[in-house]
């Protein structure tokens, strides 16, 4: 089936005791055994079943099963944040030790986590200096556990050349792990270009209405974890903590998702509320149809600043001259995503006015909601970086960062118009009082 469909079917048929149509919110902590045998065998790993609501919960199973069908994914793990499903992504590779080789156009808790919290608890994240293959193949070696890559980065809007930073990391045998939350299934599936495992906030355009946290783990299956015994022992060898299970034996093309279940949702928690799957999965219904109005109304935004005398710059991956308008193409088909930066002329101070300016455009740190957003990375998302990282994660003083929303384009591009002018006003008095 395709994506339209998939979003509002895939992963639940209507309930058989009630013949709910909805997926019920199933808020419950605990489900009861048949006998001893039956709760013995469920926490084997053997029975399919439910046990406890912190491993698996059957409103948030749904919701796993659908984000694994949206990415053509052998199974997925929902929890409670974004931020959640890149810790256990990283950590379920890596927790012998090792590290991680990343491109630096990141999301900036990201790049906190990759580069002061990891670590500290034995995980190095590695970054290049740039999202070009070649750079990213120069900081791999023998303890290197994954590459990883936003496929479209956030907030800088570069385009990740997926299926080269597969066949790099495959050369290496380490797994390519995509964050894919800016881009969404709707607009790229990273798995048909070889990435092994996809991460995402749920949070963002998945979601899609500003209210709910949450993210997922997908895996493709394909990663030959047995092949690579010795860079992977936890897959490969009995795990004391399950009483000897060898999770690729066990499982075969969903070991790293089974593992990150039993191993890390099982014991650190992060767990996504029943209550949250359910608004998650309401969102997902119409995120084909929201992504395409996102895209269609950040086209327009975007091609109104370009022509606007009061404008620096603006990076927006879908212009015909923006050094990633191939890979739009080849990855995208040609639809670049509703976030993207643009600069106003006056720098730091035009670009502080401007966005005190904004009237419906929300000032905030959030992306694909509804609403258009705005935000102020140097003074935000990207304040704890130095200003070099900053640069590398495409991050100026004056940037100022747009997630499109799907209002009427021309309300959205009326109010950016007046805080330009708003802008330029102060701009004006500043000038004449000096
Ligand atoms: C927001 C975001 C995250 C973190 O997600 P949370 O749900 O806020 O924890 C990770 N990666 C990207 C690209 C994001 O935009």
């Amino acid at each position: 089936m395709r994506n339209e469909t998939i979003a509002i079917h895939a992963g639940y048929d209507p309930d058989p005791t009630t013949k709910a149509v909805a997926v019920p919110i199933y808020q419950t902590v605990a489900y009861a055994f048949d006998s001893a045998d039956h709760g013995a065998a469920l926490f084997n790993l053997e029975a399919d079943g439910f046990r406890y609501s912190r491993i698996a919960n059957p409103t948030t199973t749904v919701l796993e099963k659908r984000i694994a069908e949206l990415e053509g994914g052998v199974g997925a793990l929902a929890v409670a944040t974004g931020q959640a499903a890149l810790h256990f992504a990283f950590v379920n590779l890596a927790d012998d030790g090792g590290n991680i080789v990343s491109v630096p156009q990141l999301y900036g808790t990201t790049h906190t986590l990759l580069g002061h919290v990891l670590p500290r608890q034995g995980i190095t994240g590695r970054f290049a200096d740039s999202d070009q293959p070649d750079a990213i193949e120069r900081l791999i070696d023998h303890n290197t556990k994954a590459v990883f890559a936003e496929t479209i980065g956030n907030p800088a809007g570069n385009v990740c050349d997926i299926e080269a930073l597969a066949e790099v990391a495959h050369r290496n045998g380490v797994p390519l792990i995509v964050d894919n939350t800016v881009a969404t299934p709707m607009l790229l599936k990273p798995f048909d270009y070889g990435a092994d495992i996809a991460v995402h906030s749920l949070t963002k355009f998945l979601g899609g209405h500003g209210t709910t946290l949450g993210g997922a783990i997908v895996d493709s299956g394909r990663f030959p974890w047995a092949e690579q015994a010795l860079r992977f022992p936890g897959f490969n060898q009995p795990d004391p903590s399950y009483h000897g299970l060898v999770y690729a034996e066990r499982f075969g093309p969903k070991a790293y998702i089974e593992r990150a279940r039993s191993v890390y949702q099982r014991t650190m928690g992060s767990v996504l509320s029943p209550f949250n799957a359910f608004l998650l999965l309401q969102g997902i219904e119409t995120v084909a149809l929201r992504i395409e109005r996102h895209v269609e109304n950040a086209r327009k935004v975007a091609e109104f600043l370009r022509n606007d005398a009061r404008v620096a710059w603006v990076n927006y991956a879908g212009f015909p001259d923006s050094p990633y308008h191939a890979l739009v193409q080849k990855y995208l088909n040609g639809n670049a995503s509703s976030l993207f930066t643009f600069g106003i002329k006056g720098g730091l101070e035009a670009g502080k006015a401007f966005y005190d300016g904004l009237k419906l455009v929300t000032r905030l740190v959030n992306i694909g909601d509804a609403k258009s957003l705005a935000c102020h990375p140097a003074s935000t998302t990207h304040r704890q970086m130095s200003v070099e990282q900053q640069c590398l994660a495409g991050v100026l003083p004056e940037t100022i960062r747009l997630s499109i929303g799907i209002e009427h384009v021309s309300d959205i591009i009326e109010d950016i118009d007046q805080a330009l002018a708003a802008a330029c006003a102060q701009q004006a008095r500043l000038d004449a009082a000096e």
